[in-house]
C-alpha cells in the first residue's frame, strides 16, 4: 500500500499501523506504564501524540525533528518531534529568586501509519526528550541525548521482546548493531552508564543535577 506522502508500507506493518489518535493513546499509555516502572516519571506531563504524515512533519519549522535510528526500517525517516516552551513567569518564585521559570512540553508528534513496534519505540525516545528538557538537561552531548532516549526504546522493546513478540526482538538487534556514532554508540555508551550506576539512582541523578554523570 501506498501512502499518501509517497511511503510504502507492506501487509505485515499495515495490520498493525497507528492510524488514529485512539491507537496512538492506546499505545501511549503503554509506553507511559513501562518507562514509569524504569523510574522515568513524567510528572504532569500530559501525553499528547499527535500524528502527522510526513509532508506535515517537513512543513514544521522551528521544531527538531528526530530520526529514532540510523539503521533498519526507519533509517534515515523522520518519525517524530516534540514541541515545548519556556515560560518566563512576571511574579515569579520570590524576590531573591528572580522571575519564576516554567518549562512546558506542549505535546509530542510522531508520523502517522507506522507499525506499532516502531511506533512505541519512537514515542519513547521523544518523550525521552521530553524528560530531558523537563529536566533542564540542557548542554547534553549529542550521543548523550539520542544515547539517552534511544535506552528509552530499548527498554520497551525488551520487555515486549521478553513477552515473545518477535517485532520486538528486530528493533533490539537494529539498536544493538546501530554503527551510528550517535544513536548506535551514544545508545549503548549511556545504557552501560545507566547500568553502572543503577537505572533509577542514575535517572535521579539526571533530574535533580540536569546533567548526566560523568562518564
Ligand atoms: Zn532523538
Amino acid at each position: 500500500m501506498k501512502y499518501q506522502d509517497g511511503r510504502r508500507v507492506c501487509n505485515i506493518c499495515r495490520e498493525t499501523a497507528v492510524d488514529d489518535n485512539p491507537a496512538a493513546a492506546e499505545a501511549a499509555r503503554e509506553v507511559a506504564a513501562l518507562l514509569k516502572r524504569a523510574g522515568v516519571i513524567m510528572d504532569g506531563l500530559p501525553l499528547r501524540i499527535a500524528l502527522a504524515d510526513a509532508d506535515e512533519i517537513r512543513s514544521q519549522r522551528g521544531v527538531r525533528t528526530d530520526f529514532s535510528s540510523s539503521t533498519g526500517p526507519s533509517a534515515g525517516a523522520v518519525l517524530g518531534f516534540i514541541r515545548c516552551r519556556t515560560e518566563i513567569g512576571t511574579e515569579g518564585g520570590g524576590a531573591s529568586l528572580g522571575p519564576s521559570v516554567r518549562r512546558v512540553v506542549e505535546g509530542v508528534t510522531i508520523l502517522q501509519g507506522l507499525p506499532r513496534e516502531m511506533f512505541v519505540g519512537t514515542l519513547a525516545h521523544e518523550l525521552g526528550h521530553a524528560w530531558l528538557f523537563l529536566a533542564s538537561v540542557d548542554d547534553a552531548r549529542p550521543w548523550q541525548e539520542e544515547g539517552f532516549c534511544n535506552v528509552l526504546s530499548y527498554l520497551i522493546h525488551r520487555h515486549r521482546s521478553q513477552q515473545g513478540n518477535a517485532e520486538a526482538s528486530f528493533y533490539l538487534r537494529c539498536l544493538e548493531e546501530d554503527p551510528d556514532p550517535v544513536y548506535g554508540e551514544g545508545f549503548r555508551r549511556v545504557r552501560a552508564q545507566l547500568k553502572s550506576y543503577g537505572y533509577a539512582q542514575a535517572l535521579r541523578f539526571i533530574y535533580e543535577r540536569g546533567r548526566f554523570p560523568s562518564a
